[in-house]
């Protein structure tokens, strides 16, 4: 057995400073919420911190992704949303609050992930199939994709290196 390091840390290529543990990045709104003009947002898009409605056929749940890192005991944490049926957010609107533990859904991403978008389309993370797994009490769902052959399963599934997680650690908004 590798034995686990205590602290993830390394030197961020992006500002420069040495980070301390791994920091969790939630969005706040699901990517959909941009293709609403501006003006138009607040009578178009309801948006909460763990729910969202546009034009009210249109519904999301902010819930959690983890990406596990090989040889490290704490997984990179993204509050991600996704798109979900309305009969779906309706039971999840009712457990707010309460032990969400039964509830269960599939939805699709609805984000675009640093880390996996820069190539080309079918490289972006918006769309891809999901579960939504309730949880107790004040916990946000927990997402686990659908299978698929597409580098963001790989790495939920696999683990990613130390090297990998520090690029994607400092392409979070920091
Ligand atoms: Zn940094």
């Amino acid at each position: 057995m590798p034995q686990k390091a205590e602290v993830f840390s390394f030197v961020c290529n992006c500002c420069g400073k040495e980070h301390v543990g791994i920091p969790a990045y939630g969005y706040d709104m699901p990517v959909d919420y941009f293709d609403i003009p501006v003006m138009d947002r607040g009578k178009r898009a309801v948006l909460g911190t763990d729910t969202c409605v546009i034009d009210r056929e249109r519904y999301y749940i902010k819930g959690i992704l983890d990406i596990p890192i090989v040889g490290y005991d704490e997984p990179i944490t993204w509050g991600l949303w996704a798109k979900v049926t309305e009969a779906d957010y309706a039971q999840y609107r009712k457990l707010l609050g309460l032990d969400g533990s039964a509830f269960q859904a599939t939805g699709k991403i609805d984000v675009t992930m640093p880390g996996y978008n820069e190539l080309d389309k079918a490289g972006q993370t918006y769309a891809l199939r999901c579960d939504l797994v309730g949880q107790p009490v004040g916990l946000r769902p927990r997402i686990l994709l659908h299978p698929v052959s597409h580098r963001l399963f790989v790495d939920c599934s696999q683990g990613v290196s130390p090297e990998r997680a520090s690029e994607l650690i400092a392409l979070m908004p920091h």
